[in-house]
């Protein structure tokens, strides 16, 4: 295994951005431009027009947004938006005003969006106060200007995002009227997804000699990596957590890689699957070498189980035992996906490529299809019923590997006396219940709800000036779906500690596996059920450790707290 070592490749700062844009990039944990912000951003800082193929989830977005704050950053700003961007959704709307929030926080960059289904009063009133970008759904934009209430004669910018879309979406008309209020002399972009003759007809008319940017490149997949199966999970973002956690129970798979866009992903992500009983391990750009050398030391020896890294740390990694790469978000090119998954399936060996896509990111999903000439099969997430099949079978198996090894005599004698009492199956089916109560298992008691139906089968092509048609579609952000865990009783082996903190103290669950595994010689996968409520919470831990974790526990603190920890009585 060697260790990894970050290389040097191309930075936001080499695109021509200014520092404050690539700092708040940094910050959130951008570690290097996708493809097409890298093919992009210079073309359109040098203020060309372009017309760009690419997919939601490639990193479209920043590609135009950067460019736009760029530009405003350098320039006068009026009352009067500088640019425009359109989208076919109110979600998308939203999304795009809050990725230009996000980057251009140093800037002050008064963003507002517009879309159908919100009071139009709200938006006047932001209107009237002045704007430097406007983001809106075609039938909205048009409302506004037949209102006066916005002004397009100074805008710069013109950006189309998803224009495929608002084609399919009935919007052809709406854009023509737009594209006549705006000056003549502007900067046009045009993102699509695909282009069909109509978009290209639209970029003929008012895109003035384009640059064409098309990342959807020639990939060789050799004939080395064969034996691996792909598949994906189409999982609303929120679930993505519990998801990953079901699927690593049903795959139990020897090593595993789960990779993430940025460094907050991958230490959120470590942080929840440590919470949940994974032992995980981060590897991202930001940590030192030290910090590398100790990581992969632990991966090693195996005391951690999962790795999840950034694409730029996880070059130059070599893992010989990996079994799974997991995409934990979908790859941003081709390109990248036959990166990741060049990691297994080496030398003959078989290998497992996953990935978990948000249901907008379906057409990513495709696009990797076509150019690797590879099937992923998109499959149903394990439910719980799975899992208690796939449990019973674990237990079945032990009991046949017991009898199998006759070494039974020595019960023979309670048998026999339960026996005057009860039947024979009587007696099995109550000592198979608590072989495979000892046996134990993740007590994760809730389905995932599908997300795959009904918009993997395509963008719906509902004409809504409304803009309702997929909002449902566009993942949810932010709760990572850290829910803890419900146990009945402390499971065989293990006793159960009262911990003085809960929920209203802000206790999640991996506070107390942290707070486990740094204060005592556990691991956090030995640490058992977690349960929090309102204002305690209960733990389960092994019997062995007990002494040594209240001891522990009650010496140090707690989310900044001295805590009451004793075993739970009965
Ligand atoms: P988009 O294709 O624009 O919908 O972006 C997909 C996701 O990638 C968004 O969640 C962005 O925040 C994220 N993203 C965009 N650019 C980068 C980058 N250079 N590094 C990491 N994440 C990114």
């Amino acid at each position: 295994m060697a260790e990894p070592t970050i290389e040097r490749s191309v930075t936001f700062a080499d695109l021509g951005l200014r520092p404050e844009i690539a700092d708040a990039l940094a910050e959130l944990g951008y570690e290097e431009p996708t493809p097409i912000q890298a093919a992009a951003i210079p073309v359109l800082i040098s203020g060309k027009d372009m017309l760009g193929q690419a997919a939601t989830g490639t990193g479209k977005t920043a590609a135009f947004a950067l460019p736009i704050l760029q530009r405003l950053a350098e320039g006068n700003r009026g009352k009067e938006p500088v640019a425009m961007v359109l989208v076919p959704t109110r979600e998308l709307a939203m999304q795009v005003s809050e990725a230009l929030h996000k980057y251009g926080r140093k800037l002050g960059v008064r963003v507002v969006p517009v879309y159908g289904g919100q009071p139009i009063g709200r938006q006047l009133r932001s209107l009237e106060v002045g704007v430097d970008v406007v983001v809106a759904t075609p039938g909205r934009a048009i409302d506004h200007l037949k209102r006066r209430s916005l002004n397009l004669r100074s805008l710069e910018v013109m950006v189309l995002d998803e224009a495929d879309e608002m084609l399919d979406m009935g919007f052809a008309e709406d854009l023509e009227a737009i594209f006549a209020e705006t000056p003549t002399e502007r900067q046009t972009v045009l993102f699509s997804a695909t282009l069909p003759k109509r978009i290209d007809a639209i970029a003929r008319k008012h895109l003035q000699n384009p640059e064409r940017i098309r990342i959807v490149d020639e990939v060789k997949t050799d004939d080395e990596h064969q034996r691996v199966r792909h598949s994906a999970y189409i999982v609303q973002r929120s679930h993505k957590a519990a998801a990953l956690g079901r699927i690593l129970d049903v795959e139990s798979p020897a090593a595993v890689l789960v990779f993430c866009r940025t460094r907050e992903a991958v230490d959120s992500l470590t942080e929840t699957m440590n919470g949940r009983g994974y032992r995980s391990e981060a590897l991202h750009g930001g940590m030192s070498q030290d910090q590398r050398d100790r990581v992969m030391t632990r991966l090693r020896n195996g005391t951690a189980d999962l790795l999840v890294a950034t694409d730029v740390a996880a070059r130059g990694l070599d893992i010989d035992h990996l079994s799974h790469v997991i995409n934990f978000d979908v790859p941003s090119s081709v390109d990248t996906y036959v990166h990741r998954m060049g990691r297994v399936g080496r030398a003959g060996r078989e290998g497992v490529a996953i990935t978990l896509a948000e249901p907008r990111e379906h057409r990513m999903l495709k696009t990797i299809e076509q150019v690797t000439k590879k099937k992923i099969t998109v499959e149903k997430l394990p439910t719980v019923a799975d899992l208690r099949a796939r449990r019973l079978d674990v237990t079945g198996a032990a009991l046949r590997e017991s009898i199998l090894q006759e070494d039974l005599d020595g019960f023979r004698v309670v048998v026999e006396s339960l026996a005057e009492e009860f039947d024979l199956m009587e007696i099995a089916l109550a000592a198979v219940k608590l072989a495979h109560s000892a046996i134990g298992g993740p007590d994760d008691d809730q389905d995932i709800p599908d997300a795959t139906a009904p918009s993997f089968n395509g963008p719906s092509r509902d004409r809504d000036r409304g803009d309702r048609g997929r909002d449902r579609d566009r993942g949810d952000r932010g709760d990572r779906g850290d829910r803890p865990r419900r146990p009945q009783g402390a499971s065989s082996g293990n006793t159960r500690l009262f911990v003085g903190l809960g929920r209203e103290s802000g206790l999640r669950p991996q506070d107390l596996v942290g707070a486990i595994a740094g204060e005592t010689s556990l691991s956090g996968r030995d640490v058992g059920s977690i349960e929090i409520s309102g204002r305690f919470s209960l733990v389960d831990v092994p019997e062995g450790a007990a002494d040594e974790v209240i001891r522990a526990l009650r010496e140090t603190k707690i989310r900044g707290r001295k805590v009451t920890v004793r075993r739970e009585k009965f």
